[in-house]
């Protein structure tokens, strides 16, 4: 070799050199790994800075947030920079752990998992990872993994304890095991309709960087676990599934518990299947989506369920009974209210809202896109004809599939 010419490089496998002594540590398996991260606050730093370390390949980070001054002090992948800018917290997160892992694929949505996540984007993960702050947020979370079949890990932290959970489909589940205050409580959130509801994000509680990465990496460890299966099966690896991990750090204890329950009759374990894909995305008008749909199943009846959600074509003012036009999802009614300079000032039992919760031939507003009706990229769509149901999958229309490895279920 000439003396001008530059020293070849190379790049060594990530992680060859230490992981692979690991026993049972099959790297191909975290490179082909479809793993989303739910909650990018301190939780989900830790979470996505070691999977990252890690080498998992393909990471989904669902948050709603912008960086704040607050965050810093506990989250290892903002800068004061990014609080500076206000820059969305998934954003950051992805340019950080591309700095950390060169090869990973991220895709960052800015969202809320209670409405803006299709459940054909769920149904490609191996696992879930929720670092939420809720209740309701967990609740959202477990529904979505029994009706895509995927395991979930949950961390929740306060300032010197936290806990680890794992819930997979078929075995334990989180609804199963609240407490029937808590379920109370979440049913009248599902339920109160003709009612606008305000987010519920009060009552956060102060963490701190320690309980963050001690519950972060139990977690992070329990991902692992569960994208190694077979290792799981032969009794190589014990996962947390079953019972539950606590940390108390003032001073220290730390136990894993029993945390079993699993009632059949539950209703959220309703798994969706079989999902069909049909070539249709949220850019579609209600009424060709509904027309296609009645071709398909030779059915002029077809009605497409909006599930838990509803939308809301007008609000209507006790008072005088003067109807205001929303066309939105109820999701979005509360901040329509506080941006409009007429509602913004009446109180909230003042007025109630009119929900449409089907999709069919008698919907007024056929002109209308899926998006526009509040259904996320993505979604599956239950689908009523001749007394069942089905479930239909959209067409992916933002190219999600660009990020995710799709050999997973070759
Ligand atoms: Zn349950």
């Amino acid at each position: 070799m000439g003396k001008d010419e530059p020293i070849p490089t190379l790049v060594p496998v990530w992680g060859e050199d230490v992981f692979s002594q690991l026993s049972w540590f099959r790297i191909e398996r975290l490179q082909r790994a479809n793993v989303m991260v739910v909650g990018c606050g301190a939780l989900g730093n830790e979470v996505l800075k070691n999977l990252a370390l890690f080498g998992v390949g393909h990471l989904v980070l669902v948050d709603f947030d912008a960086v704040e001054f607050s965050n810093l002090t506990r989250s290892i992948l903002f800068s004061r920079a990014d609080a500076e800018a206000r820059r969305p917290k998934v954003e950051v997160a992805a340019e950080r752990l591309r700095e950390i892992y060169p090869d990973v694929k991220v895709l960052p949505l800015v969202g809320d998992i209670g409405h803006d996540i299709g459940l054909g984007l769920m149904r490609q993960m191996d696992v879930v990872v929720g670092c939420v702050d809720n209740r309701w947020a967990r609740y959202c979370l477990n529904r979505l993994c029994m009706r895509a079949g995927v395991p979930w890990v949950d961390g929740g932290i306060d300032a010197l304890e936290g806990t680890a959970r794992v819930f997979s489909p078929g075995k334990n589940c989180y609804a199963c095991n609240l407490g029937p205050e808590a379920l109370k409580d979440l049913s009248y959130r599902l339920s109160c309709s003709s009612a606008i509801r305000r987010n519920e994000q009060a009552g956060r509680a102060p963490t701190t960087p320690v309980i963050a990465s001690i519950i972060g990496a139990v977690e992070a460890q329990e991902t692992l676990k569960l994208l190694h299966p077979e290792e799981l099966k032969r009794g190589e690896l014990t996962s947390l599934c079953g019972k539950m991990f606590y940390y108390e750090g003032q001073h220290l204890a730390a136990r894993v518990v029993d945390f079993t329950g699993y009632d059949p009759e539950c209703p959220l374990h309703e798994r969706w299947e079989p999902i069909e894909k049909m070539n249709m995305t949220t850019q579609w008008r209600v009424g060709d989506v509904l027309a296609c749909l009645a071709e398909r199943f030779g059915d002029p009846e077809v009605e497409i369920s909006l599930g838990d959600h509803f939308f809301v074509d007008y609000l209507v003012l006790r008072e005088d009974d003067r109807r205001v036009v929303t066309l939105l999802p109820d999701y979005a009614v509360e901040r329509f209210v506080e941006e409009e300079p007429n509602l913004r000032h009446v109180p909230f039992h003042a007025m109630y809202q009119h929900e449409i919760r089907t999709l069919d031939a008698r919907f007024p507003y056929p002109e209308l896109t899926l998006e526009r009706v509040g259904i996320p990229p993505w979604e599956v769509l239950p689908v009523k004809t001749r007394g069942e149901t089905r479930y239909v999958e959209l067409t992916d229309e933002r190219s999600y599939s660009a990020y995710l490895d799709q050999n997973r279920q070759a």
